[in-house]
């Protein structure tokens, strides 16, 4: 079931068209994806789950990220590749933020709210392990299993803090930030799953994501980069939330829509992915310090 508020706020921010596509997708059955761990992997994934019977094929816009067909998780958990760490099953929405971050050698990388780690070790893989990450999350269980997913994926080199993101100190400085914030995950709904959904739980998820970014903006080095990523498609959640906090030398960077991304908006630069058969619904906005 869709909560009838959710129903009414996509109403009114999409139109009927929109907002039946959206629903569309919150009802597709969506294939498992992974990503292939570099730092991990002893060669071609395919060709090895193939000879197993799992059928993968890659994903166009990123060499890492396989589609299995007609396989489901509990199979993919079961294989030598799951078990060293060589895949992380990660949904291709979540795989996008890493990837326009594009974290370098020798940069230094926050990752503001990181746990379970998909994105964490996403950044390590991506900076072939010469990214300086530094991975914080506030919640004990989840922070435990931030730990287990960087000690199981290779990611040796990543410094782990549980704490409050909002309690880091402003004398510290990164080159690049994620801030894949806490939300709604009106994105992601799927009618098999209860939906946790109120127009107060927005307004709580509105209120932290504010804090968050300014945060995030101040811990941003002058001519640094950041992406503020979300698995909603409010823009409660989104837009508004960067009309909130940039200005004063924050600018949005404009973004490139990968090959074959559903899009349902890719306004002013940011891109929002519509929930489909492939994608979770997904917001992703690149924002630069001027120097
Ligand atoms: N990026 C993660 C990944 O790809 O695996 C998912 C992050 S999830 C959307 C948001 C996380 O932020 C949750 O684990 C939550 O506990 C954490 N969180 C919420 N508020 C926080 C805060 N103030 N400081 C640090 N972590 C926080």
């Amino acid at each position: 079931m869709i909560p009838q508020e959710l129903h009414d706020l996509l109403i009114g921010q999409y139109g009927d068209a929109l907002t039946a596509a959206i629903e569309e997708g919150y009802a597709a059955e969506r294939p498992v994806t992974f990503r292939y761990n570099r730092i991990k992997g002893q060669g071609d994934p395919a060709a090895r789950l193939m000879a197993q019977g799992i059928e993968v094929r890659r994903v166009k816009w990123y060499e890492d990220a396989y589609l299995v067909e007609g396989a489901r998780e509990d199979v993919l958990r079961e294989t030598e590749l799951y078990k060293n760490g060589e895949i992380y099953l990660q949904s291709l929405s979540s795989m996008l933020p890493p990837i326009y971050l594009s974290p370098a050698a020798g940069e230094t990388v926050l990752d503001m709210t990181a746990a379970p780690g998909g994105k964490t070790t996403e950044l390590y893989a991506l900076s072939g392990g010469k990214a300086l990450i530094t991975a914080c999350e506030r919640d004990g269980v989840r922070f435990g299993r931030l730990q287990y997913n960087l000690a199981r994926q290779g990611a040796g080199r990543v410094t782990a803090l549980k704490c409050d993101a909002l309690a880091l100190d402003d004398a510290f400085s990164f080159d690049k930030i994620l801030l894949d914030a806490p939300c709604t995950g009106s994105g992601t709904l799927s009618l098999n799953k209860p939906a946790r959904f109120s127009e107060s739980y927005l307004l709580r998820c509105a209120a932290l994501q504010e804090k968050l970014l300014k945060k995030a903006l101040r811990l941003l080095k002058k001519g640094g980069e950041m992406i503020y990523s979300t698995c909603s498609v409010l823009r409660q959640e989104n837009e508004e939330i960067l009309e909130k906090c940039l200005g004063r030398g924050c600018t949005v960077q404009p973004l490139v829509p990968l090959e074959g991304l559903p899009l349902l908006s890719g306004g002013a630069g940011t891109l929002c992915v519509c929930p489909s058969r492939e994608y979770e619904g997904f917001f992703l906005a690149k924002i630069k310090k001027e120097g």
